[in-house]
């Protein structure tokens, strides 16, 4: 019989297999992965420097250790050229044609290629798995100084780790604050504020427009004129997803893959989950959506059908210069923060229609961070 197939061996690949064997120690599960297939918890990447981590040690498990550890079979280092719906199967570029009682599309996302003139815009470096860190933690070991082009999570993140190595930051956004697509101005603010007291400086409402080597490293324009230097340049401007190879197989795609409650997509049999799905017109790339995802997918695939329950799923944003939790509101709900507390210890809460709809929370607030999701449910 053919095997249940997932592409890709990230934190939504491997929790998959993992709950699918915890109730089905026969099902036959493969993965197929472009990459080595050893496992780790890319959330520790924006924190492993401060953690004392080297890049090899972020690995959780390796390849052969997940394999006996799931009794499943990993395929690494693997492109696949094209799904074919028709015969349920996809092909390898190796020539070698694979059937699949169902297939799980688990490919994640890629790092947004910012358009910069200049001559050094190769040099940008990017951070999304364990071989970019990799590349990032050798080059960054004579670096004093590290210009970020966007200041989200996982930009935020980075200045903190670096600054606890004694190199300074400099973060560039496009925003007027920091996350500013998960937290009300007041609350960046105070983010701006504790990035501002380990050192990084930030220029905001303002990008990069030019890179180009200089005698010390790399000189940047902004957008406003100024020109700063660095020794190093990291984007961390966001993800996009590559859909090519769903299309292949003639599958809905927008943003992301498109599925339905149950991580369908439009064809047979066929499902995506984690970073390269997009729920009912939602992308959700964090680890939270993950669990209930591969719960409900789970169950779907050893033929109980079954739909995702999202709750509430506050995002940690790992930056000890100021703790910060936030559950942002349904981008489509209209409605106002309400802003309580004092210094950088601050709570918003989002309400529509005097209902609650979202919160934030920094510095020592952030204590109340599990009181607030419990209002939220
Ligand atoms: C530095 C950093 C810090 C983060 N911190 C947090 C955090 O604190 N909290 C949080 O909630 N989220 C955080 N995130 C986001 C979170 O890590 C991701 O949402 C999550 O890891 C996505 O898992 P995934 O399995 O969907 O994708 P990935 O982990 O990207 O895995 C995708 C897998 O698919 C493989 N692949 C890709 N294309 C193909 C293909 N065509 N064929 C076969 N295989 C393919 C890849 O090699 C990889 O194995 C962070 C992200 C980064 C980069």
């Amino acid at each position: 019989m053919s095997p249940i197939v997932i592409l890709g061996a990230g934190h939504a690949a491997y929790s998959l297999a993992r709950e699918i064997r915890r109730h089905d120690k026969n099902a036959g599960i493969t993965l197929i992965t472009r990459d080595s297939g050893d496992s780790y918890y890319k959330p520790n990447l924006s924190k492993a420097l401060a953690m004392g981590k080297t890049p090899a040690q972020l690995v959780l498990k390796t390849r052969p250790e997940q394999e006996t550890a799931l009794n499943i079979s990993v395929q690494p280092e693997q492109r696949v050229t094209a799904i074919n719906p028709a015969t349920q199967s996809l092909s390898l570029a190796t020539g070698e044609n694979i059937e699949y009682a169902a297939l799980v599309f688990a490919t994640g996302a890629e790092s947004r290629r910012l358009a910069l003139a200049g001559n050094a815009s190769d040099a940008v470096l990017h951070v999304n798995d364990l071989d970019e860190y990799r590349r990032f933690v050798e080059r960054s070991q004579a670096a004093k100084k590290v210009l970020i082009m966007g200041a989200g999570l996982v930009g935020c993140e980075f200045a903190n780790d670096l600054h606890s190595q004694g190199i300074t930051s400099l973060l560039v956004d496009p925003a007027a604050y920091p996350l500013a697509t998960l937290l009300p101005n007041a609350l960046g603010e105070a983010l701006e504020k504790g990035l501002s007291q380990i050192g990084c400086q930030q220029f905001y409402s303002n990008h990069v427009t030019e890179l180009n080597t200089h005698k010390y490293g790399y000189q940047a324009k902004l957008a406003n004129g100024e020109v700063v230097t660095a020794d190093l340049v990291l984007s961390a401007a966001g993800l996009s997803v590559d859909t090519t190879l769903a299309e292949t197989g003639g599958i809905e795609c927008g943003r992301g893959i498109r599925v339905n409650s149950q991580l369908a997509t439009n064809q047979p049999n066929i499902y995506a989950l984690g970073d390269c799905a997009e729920i009912n017109g939602q992308l959700r790339p964090f680890i939270a959506p993950i669990l209930p995802s591969v719960k409900a997918l789970a169950q779907s695939l050893l033929g109980n059908p079954s739909r995702i329950d999202f709750g509430p799923m506050p995002v940690t944003v790992k930056t000890p210069c100021c703790p910060t939790v936030a559950c942002p509101p349904n981008a489509k709900v209209e409605g106002e923060w309400q802003i309580n507390g004092e210094a950088g210890d601050l709570i918003a809460r989002h309400f529509s229609n005097g209902q609650l709809t979202g919160f934030a929370c920094t510095g020592k607030a952030t204590a109340e961070a599990k009181t607030l999701q419990a209002e939220l449910a």
